[in-house]
């Protein structure tokens, strides 16, 4: 615990930017937007993230169907009991409540999903198996929100994961962030003044996430050291989850330094590798934190400063990306489907595989950009085909190391997004100039 310390500081910082960074930059940024301007980036937007999330989950479904990394030997691991409690339609209608949060101070630091997906609270740390447990949410025991009820072990230890019980509606944020934007710069004079405080926000925001930087080497090695501390002997993770580990590796790969960059290119000609070369510090914080919302100041700081993006295209694709887009996890889902099926020798129709990759699109939607909520939303993916839910425990072991890389390609998928974006609505959005503290002052 006390090795972790300045990695949990660090998680500290970036999470405390993520709510002024959000809400600032979305309501001083939609303001000054044409609203058919606006229309046309929010469908833009949606729609390249939607196609390629689903790109994802066929690379991983095709990667998956070739490597076969779940046939072979007997998998060392043992399962237990529990039951499904969540369908795609729960999952659905739980996305669209997040939307509207009913209480808006509330959803700055809810249980996110309360009504239907449990935080993981605790985790096993016993050496060898290693079970996901995920507990009743303490307010309301007797909702929907047990996943799965795994009953351990008398001799287990649990150890609470700090902070992962609190996390933040980010996406009720943004919704709501994004109307009161547009609403204010409909207002014109009269909405002027609290535009100027949020300008003056974001730009204190983006100097404290300069400042931070700093810290952020240092914060990032007791992270991943205190992780590597606590984590199984890998030796005992056997064959079959070595390659199921390459099998998301690779499509990661895959998705993240071919296809995506590729896409960049044929949509705005420009070099993807010198652009991806400006969020590297992004990708490294992805990687250390495991989580593309705590990651979020540090992307926009990229995408402003390395990659010159247009602030007005960043600050709205960059947080609906860090809540909606996450092409490293849908490829993880599918993949992660697929191979329990073939673990458990359950042969897959082309149908199936239909349903997979639609609610493995669907289940990444709904995952959270906090660690291991890709795990969690799996279960979606698993009861659409019929799969045992209590198998995700196979996985378990290997998915702290997997959530690293995925979240990274996470982060990427976003930061292009928003390249290709603002390349596409270069004409609508002419570059924005930014109000000093000593203008606000003198308007006030
Ligand atoms: N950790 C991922 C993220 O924050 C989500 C997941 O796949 O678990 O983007």
């Amino acid at each position: 615990m006390y090795f972790s310390f300045p990695g949990e500081l660090l998680m500290r910082m970036l999470k405390m930017l993520i709510l002024p960074l959000i809400t600032s930059s979305l309501m001083s940024g939609l303001s000054s937007m044409e609203s058919k301007a606006c229309c046309r980036m929010g469908v833009l937007t949606v729609t390249y993230y939607l196609w390629t999330t689903f790109i994802a989950v066929v690379v991983g479904i095709v990667l998956v169907l070739i490597i076969k990394p779940g046939y072979g030997t007997e998998m060392e691991m043992n399962r237990l009991g529990g039951g499904p409690v969540m369908t795609s339609a729960d999952a659905l209608l739980d996305l669209v409540r997040n939307m509207i949060p009913s209480n808006l101070i509330e959803a700055t630091f809810q249980q996110y999903k309360t009504d239907l997906i449990p935080v993981l609270k605790t985790q096993v740390t016993t050496k060898q198996p290693s079970f996901l447990y995920l507990m009743p949410d303490e307010e309301n025991p007797k909702g929907r929100t047990v996943l799965l009820e795994l009953t351990p072990p008398p001799d287990m230890h649990y150890k609470t994961i700090p902070g992962s019980s609190q996390q933040m509606n980010v996406l009720g944020i943004v919704i709501f962030s994004a109307t009161m934007g547009l609403l204010l710069g409909k207002m014109g004079e009269r909405g002027a003044p609290l535009v100027n405080v949020c300008q003056c926000i974001n730009e204190c925001v983006m100097k404290i996430i300069n400042a931070a930087v700093w810290y952020f080497p240092f914060g990032i090695i007791f992270l991943v050291a205190g992780k590597i501390l606590d984590m199984d002997d890998p030796s005992t993770l056997g064959r079959k989850l070595g390659w199921y580990t390459v099998t998301v590796l690779g499509g990661l790969f895959i998705h993240g330094l071919i296809l995506l960059p590729f896409f960049y290119f044929l949509l705005t000609r420009k070099n993807p590798f010198s652009y991806i070369r400006g969020l590297l510090q992004a990708m490294v914080i992805a990687l250390a934190t495991s989580s593309s919302s705590a990651t979020l100041p540090i992307t926009m700081k990229c995408l402003l400063e390395n990659c010159h993006v247009d602030r007005q295209i960043a600050r709205f694709v960059l947080p609906v990306g860090a809540t909606i887009n996450m092409d490293g996890t849908a490829l993880y889902e599918a993949v992660a489907a697929i191979f329990i099926a073939q673990v458990n020798e359950y042969e897959l129709d082309f149908g199936q595989l239909v349903t997979i990759s639609i609610t493995a699109t669907a289940a990444s939607i709904g995952a959270a950009g906090i660690p291991q909520a890709g795990l969690v939303t799996m279960v979606i993916v698993l009861t659409s085909v019929g799969l045992p839910p209590d198998d995700i425990t196979l996985i378990v072991a290997i998915d702290w190391i997997l959530d690293r890389f995925r979240t990274m390609i996470n982060v990427l998928g976003d930061a292009l997004a928003a390249g290709i974006i603002a390349h596409l609505c270069r004409k609508d959005f002419p570059r924005d100039t930014v109000v000093s503290p000593y203008t606000l002052l003198s308007i006030l």
